[in-house]
């Protein structure tokens, strides 16, 4: 799929949000990519997830030996969990998918008995990359454990930076939509409200 035709879906379902956004990065955006209005059907779920897939297989043979897949709650759960059905489909091995998720204190770690241990090869599958934040702590949850970070991986790459990771980063497409710093955002300057998007009904 080229760029153009997986943003044209997200727009297809209304999931390319306009207006004033706080982003769990902390930066405001004139742009929202509510990847949940996409994946909340299976069949597109599945056909981006093969995607993404087609991505990494194009490019890397690291897919073999993926065992693990963790994600950032909420937004990596869907994609996680479609991108280990695709591998295990594929690659014929059994793949887990987990997600990480934050304390009460804020901290991202593994709960619900969820287990990482040296001998998995981890691949870590987000919706959508802004800053590289949360996929950051992610891989230190993951190192901690011991285990072996492989790739990373996201449906979309909003962000600016080309070299964030120090893996390799695979992605679908890419949008290139204005961050802005809270103090230096021209849309609170306009006092246009801000929204955070997750909490939207
Ligand atoms: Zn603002």
């Amino acid at each position: 799929m080229r760029n153009n035709s997986l943003i044209d879906l997200f727009k297809q379902y209304n999931a390319m949000l306009e207006g004033h956004f706080l982003l769990s990065s902390g930066l405001h955006s004139d742009k929202y990519l509510q990847c949940a209005l996409v994946l909340q059907y299976p069949d597109l779920a599945e056909k981006i997830a093969m995607l993404l897939f087609e991505e990494i297989k194009k490019k890397s043979d690291i897919w073999q030996r993926i065992n693990l897949v963790v994600s950032p709650a909420l937004g990596g759960i869907i994609i996680g969990q479609e991108m280990a059905r695709v591998i295990k489909t594929i690659a014929g091995c059994n793949v887990r998918a987990i997600f990480t998720e934050r304390d009460n204190l804020g901290q991202m770690t593994l709960r619900r008995g969820f287990e990482i241990t040296n001998k998995d090869n981890v691949i870590i599958v987000e919706d959508v990359v802004t800053t590289g934040k949360s996929t950051n702590e992610v891989i230190d949850v993951v190192e901690k454990c011991n285990g072996k970070v492989l790739s990373i991986a996201s449906i979309i790459n909003r962000s600016i930076e080309e070299k964030m990771f120090k893996f390799p980063y695979f992605y679908i497409s890419k949008v290139d939509i204005n961050n802005f710093v809270p103090e230096n955002c021209p849309l609170c300057k306009k006092n246009i409200p801000l929204v955070r998007p997750g909490s939207r009904k």
